[in-house]
């Protein structure tokens, strides 16, 4: 998108002739457009459990109160449907407050090595459910990466959370470490759904989900990637995907080694 701006200069009271400006605004109205959305994407997420909300506690008001079995069934739904409100806002805050910080401190230390057990047993409830086995696949030794160990945790968490989210009972999902010159890489490897190649460049992107009904019946918002993204990249790493339709996915993240 192009904006023009015209401008006569004169010499002895007579146009000498014009200066154009031209002003390339395509980046300002992709982040117009962008902000747009995201409110719109937010009023929605916002609006479907208030809707079931009010209409399960107004049938209630109505007299299904009165209804003892039927009273327990909508309000066993309100809770629910609170509950989802309450896990969007905190998500919503959690990643505005990223979004604000820009830059995490680089003082951060974290000890991959002693986090990433204790995140598999973190997980244990959900992989034993799905009978899913979770292969570490750890460096013996491995130096101290900038992060700040709590948000490591989160990071690898939501990526572990979506692999198993994603792959079917009783398969394998792999952590592996590699050590590169200055970072450290981290990678999370299912052999789930995967991801369609003409979604995988928007899948960090808010509210971005590949298939609306499916996450949202799991539960999800399409935020957790963009909240991952932020963290990684507020801790001065990189993050990527690499994904092939009913064969798996892998999602890797880079951290930036501490130089002692
Ligand atoms: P959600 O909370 O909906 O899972 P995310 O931001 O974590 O949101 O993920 C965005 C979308 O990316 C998901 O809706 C899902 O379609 C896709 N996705 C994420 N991780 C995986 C994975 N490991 N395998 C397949 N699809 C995935």
């Amino acid at each position: 998108v192009l904006q023009c701006y015209l401008a006569p200069f004169y010499r002895d009271k007579k146009i000498a002739g014009i200066t154009i400006v031209f002003h390339d605004i395509t980046k300002i109205r992709k982040v117009e457009q962008m902000r747009a959305d995201f409110v719109a994407n937010a009023s929605h997420e916002l609006r479907t459990p208030l809707t079931v909300i009010k209409g399960y506690s107004e049938t209630l008001l109505h007299g299904a109160l009165d209804d003892r079995e039927h009273a327990e069934k909508f309000i066993t739904i309100i809770d629910h449907e609170a509950d989802r409100l309450q896990r969007l806002v905190e998500e919503l805050l959690n990643l505005s407050h990223l979004e604000s910080r820009r830059q995490d401190p680089l003082e951060e230390s974290a000890d991959l090595l002693a986090i990433i057990p204790n995140v598999g047993e973190e997980l244990k409830p959900r992989l034993l459910d799905k009978a899913i086995f979770l292969d570490l696949d750890l460096p013996k030794g491995l130096p101290h990466v900038n992060a700040n160990p709590d948000r490591f945790k989160q990071i690898l968490v939501n990526l572990l959370d979506n692999a198993i989210k994603y792959s079917p009972q009783g398969s394998r999902v792999q952590v592996t470490i590699q050590e590169e010159e200055k970072t450290v890489k981290i990678l999370v490897k299912d052999t789930g759904m995967g991801i369609p190649a003409k979604d995988l460049p928007r899948i960090f992107e808010r509210f971005y989900r590949v298939d609306k009904a499916r996450s949202r019946q799991m539960g999800g918002f399409g935020l957790g990637l963009s909240i991952v993204k932020h963290m990684v990249e507020n801790m001065g790493g990189t993050i990527g995907v690499e994904s092939e339709e009913n064969k798996g996915s892998t999602f890797w993240f880079t951290l930036l080694k501490k130089h002692n």
